[in-house]
């Protein structure tokens, strides 16, 4: 590689750094996208100008075709879809790693690979691994986007023996790479293919709807290991960093991930928990205990009496789309004096970082949004926590009850307000299935009903 595109390489790879590095919080995230995208044009320019590509109609037409489908599906995209397009971005990874491998394999003369049945042992190594890990991520992917799209029940499949077959798959799998690696035989590859394949969907379709966010970061750096193997094969220095910073970062987001929610990363690969929201399971939780239901009335008068108020959104917010009503809400109660913020769990919502996108795509000021950390100890002198579509992130079994499957997970203690006000539709358990003993408390008042509509009728209300 000559000196020009490797210093190209070098700055287009600082770039992918620095757009990690500004994707790590919102104010700097478009800054961080700004570096992406420089990065990329920098990476795609230089590859063009390479000695080794022959030709440029056919990469500009690709490039033209992937860049406006990637435009208008960028334009269209709804932000409560953005997990599923996730997956099928990754899935398309996926299938490009097994595609590279295959072509590899069929001319290794192009790649200065070897020649036919007498390729470089490295070379046969990497082309399994790097087909093998893209089959896995391509059917993996498909189910998961099937699940988040709601094309397939999201509801975990299990079957008796399931683990142990994945196991021997998964070991077959290692013996034919070995064996391939001998041979160099076609049938053995496809063979290596097919059961990566097959493994891709069974290894996903126990995981429960709910814990399809965590999967979509683990199959994202799958993705990345996949690019990383294309990488090596085309010999190409970029490709192996991008593949590797990319495989790194969505293993790191998966780990943020179940720390934040106080799994095993194993627990989660395992399945089984969570499946479809359970979203109208009512009054069940309640029996014969009494639970204050307050209106939209109510919750105005309230906080507009008092002198501060803590937000706490949830998963619901982002159903609903209340991310704009609920800034509507602060702005009125702001300029009547009360003094308004946010708190911010590190998994309420799908996915990490899911409340900052949306309060940020409502104009939420960022110096008003804080994380747990910074936030907990002041709801003891906080007049109104206003929690809404929230309901794990602040469920106190989590520091009470060692038998509750979230024990141990850090929660926003919004019931040392004065007066807890919970906006939601039911008095129905949230993504781990465990009730929340708040609903009966005596400083809180349930307003039951949409998120987005329940807020619009507190602003009618206190306008
Ligand atoms: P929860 O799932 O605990 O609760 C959300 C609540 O929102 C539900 O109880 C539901 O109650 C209510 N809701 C749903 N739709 C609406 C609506 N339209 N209007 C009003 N309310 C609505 O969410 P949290 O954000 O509190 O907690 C996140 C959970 O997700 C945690 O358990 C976390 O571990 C898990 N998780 C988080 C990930 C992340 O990275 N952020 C990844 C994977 C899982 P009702 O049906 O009564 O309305």
């Amino acid at each position: 590689m000559d000196t020009m595109t490797s210093l190209s390489y070098l700055i287009s790879a600082i770039c992918f750094i620095m757009a990690l590095r500004g994707l790590s919080s919102p104010e700097s995230a478009r800054n961080g996208v700004l570096f992406g995208m420089f990065g990329m044009a920098l990476a795609i320019v230089t590859t063009l100008f390479h000695d080794t590509v022959e030709g440029w109609i056919l990469p500009l037409f690709g490039i033209a075709l992937g860049g406006s489908i990637g435009a208008v599906i960028a334009k269209k995209i709804d932000m409560r879809d953005l997990p599923q397009l996730m997956a099928g971005f990754h899935s398309l990874v996926g299938l490009a790693a097994v595609f590279v491998a295959l072509s590899a394999y069929f001319n290794p003369v192009a790649y200065g690979i070897g020649t036919v049945g007498d390729i470089k042992l490295n070379s046969l190594i990497e082309m399994a691994l790097g087909a093998a890990i893209g089959a896995v991520t391509f059917t993996g992917s498909i189910i998961a986007f099937g699940k988040l799209q709601g094309l397939i029940s999201g509801k975990p499949v299990q079957f008796f023996g399931q683990h142990k077959l994945n196991a021997a798959l998964g070991i077959a799998m290692i013996v034919f790479i070995m064996i391939f690696c001998g041979t160099q035989d076609m049938f053995t590859l496809m063979l290596i293919v097919g059961i990566a394949l097959a493994l891709g969907i069974l290894l996903i379709i126990p995981i429960g709807g709910a814990d399809m966010p965590v999967i979509v970061s683990m199959l994202n750096s799958y993705s990345g290991w996949a690019a990383a193997g294309i990488g090596f094969t085309l010999e190409n220095t970029l490709l192996i960093i991008t593949g590797a910073l990319v495989g790194a970062s969505g293993a790191i987001l998966s780990y943020i991930m179940c720390k934040g929610m106080n799994r095993s990363f194993l627990n989660v690969i395992l399945g089984g928990f969570g499946g479809d929201d359970d979203a109208n399971s009512i009054t069940a939780a309640a029996g014969d205990r009494p639970v204050k239901i307050g209106s939209a009335e109510d919750a105005g008068f309230i906080m507009q009496n008092a002198s501060s108020v803590v937000i706490v959104p949830g998963y619901g917010m982002a159903v609903a789309q209340a991310q704009h009503a609920v800034r509507e809400m602060a702005d009125i109660l702001k300029a009547e004096g009360v003094k308004v913020r946010y708190a911010i769990h590190p998994v309420a919502g799908r996915m990490p970082g899911h409340m900052n996108v949306l309060l940020a795509e409502a104009n939420v000021p960022y110096d008003e949004v804080l994380e747990l950390e910074d936030i907990n100890r002041d709801f003891s002198q906080t007049d109104v926590a206003f929690v809404i579509g929230a309901n794990d992130i602040t469920n106190p079994a989590a520091k009470t009850d060692p038998a509750s499957p979230i024990y141990g997970m850090p929660v926003l203690d919004v019931e040392k307000a004065k007066t807890v006000l919970f906006v939601k539709r039911s008095l129905g358990t949230g993504y781990a299935g465990v009730d929340n003993p708040l609903f009966f408390n005596e400083n809180t008042m349930m307003l039951l009903g949409d998120a987005k509509t329940m807020s619009e009728n507190i602003i009618k209300a206190m306008e």
